[in-house]
């Protein structure tokens, strides 16, 4: 579970960088993290952490010198979703899920029956997640939570309270704190929760009274399954459907946001590969093209939305559906990548940003990330001139701004 843009770097986060990177500064930084961690006691205070087991987290605690870099990295090039999900719903993925799934079937049936989501995305979750519990990441979720409240972030707020939530989980006994495993960026065990997840949606399910994602997997399938329920889940329904959109379709209708049923879509020319059925005609879906007008097209249905809720991006949600798919039985994709577009880089998609907000279609900054906003004033560019309204970010796009 990742939980957005963390490297928004000011003076703090550079002397970080720095310190970690040429070992210069180290006293003085370390100085100014220990007085920023000792001032963090207002947010343990109001998760309930008691004083003494503030002071034994924090004693002699130093920042995570992975945390420092990795939240201050932002590469150049952007991975094309093929690749992505390449690797994502690899084939040795999918067997290894197919595996998982027969392994713990009754348990995902109990847990499929008990939160009404269906146990194939919960597996999907754990495999995206950490491999179904093979790499949980060897960090510590309150170093990591501690490193990201005090390099300068602007969301020193938000990782503040991720910081106190992971000492109130250890201190509620549910895993000893040097036992609390995350990722660099504090997602804690099987299933990556962030500590004030795990405490809005954790599940003890093997009824050891620990509500234990670390160590349990049923604890860790039940709190997923829960996290997607309290989303919004729709039992028994799909995320959503590859489909095959006819050479004469009007795109207007494929700006990501506006819904029909799959009735109307399919009235529309919209089929899916193969000819293949709608389950519910009466399902409301919206058009996706993940890689712009070129590549393959989805109608996605609310699940699909629900997903999001666990990493707020397309790709990883699509990774996630179609890895659920395959693990029952599915087969790949019926249409081809374009593969010949590669993605703008971060720089490219700079100069992307900056020529459409001078042109009126604001970006709400230019930051080289493609977020909801960039993608609007993609659409309403190529609404503009006449082109296929996909908000996607290609080679021709940037042609097109810098000519007009
Ligand atoms: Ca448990």
């Amino acid at each position: 579970m990742i939980s957005g843009d963390i490297a928004h770097n000011r003076v703090l986060a550079a002397a970080a960088l720095l310190a970690a990177t040429f070992m210069l500064p180290v006293q003085a930084y370390a100085d100014a993290f220990s007085s920023c961690i000792a001032s963090k006691w207002s947010y343990a205070r109001a998760a309930g952490v008691t004083r003494a087991n503030f002071d034994a987290a924090t004693r002699g605690l130093r920042p995570d010198p992975d945390t420092v870099r990795l939240s201050n990295n932002q590469s150049e090039f952007v991975k094309p979703i093929w690749e992505y999900l390449d690797t994502a719903v690899s084939d040795k993925r999918v067997k290894e899920g197919r595996a998982a799934f027969a392994r713990y079937r009754d348990t995902l049936n109990k847990i499929a029956a008990t939160y009404r989501v269906d146990p194939e995305v919960v597996v999907a979750i754990w495999g995206m997640e950490t491999s179904y519990g093979s790499y949980m990441g060897d960090h510590n979720a309150v170093r990591a939570a501690a490193t990201l409240a005090c390099n300068g972030s602007r969301r020193s707020d938000f990782w503040s309270k991720q910081f106190a939530a992971a000492i109130k989980i250890a201190q509620d006994g549910h895993v000893p704190l040097d036992q609390m495993n995350s990722s660099w960026g504090a997602a804690m065990g099987h299933t990556q929760f962030i500590p004030t997840s795990w405490q809005a949606y954790a599940a003890d399910f093997d009824g050891d009274g620990k509500r234990d994602i670390w160590r349990s997997v049923p604890d860790a399938f039940a709190s997923t399954a829960n996290y997607l329920a309290k989303s919004g889940w729709q039992y028994q329904e799909t995320w959503g459907y590859e489909v095959v959109v006819p050479r004469n379709f009007n795109h207007k209708a494929a700006d990501g946001k506006q819904k029909r049923s799959l009735a109307e879509w399919s009235r529309l020319g919209i089929t899916r590969p193969g000819g293949r059925d709608w389950p519910r005609p009466g399902d409301q879906a919206y058009l996706l093209y993940p890689a712009g007008a070129k590549g393959p097209a989805f109608l996605m249905l609310k699940n699909f939305d629900v997903i999001k809720r666990y990493n707020n991006a397309d790709a990883y949600a699509l990774a996630v559906g179609h890895l659920a798919d395959r693990i029952i039985g599915g087969g790949d994709f019926a249409q081809n990548w374009p593969k010949d577009e590669r993605p703008l880089t971060r720089s490219q998609l700079k100069e992307v940003q900056s020529l459409l907000t001078r042109r009126g279609f604001s970006t709400g900054g230019v930051d080289g990330v493609m977020g909801p906003n960039t993608r609007d004033a993609i659409r309403a560019f190529q609404s503009s001139g006449g082109k296929v309204p996909d908000g996607y970010a290609s080679t021709q796009l940037l042609q097109d701004l810098q000519r007009r």
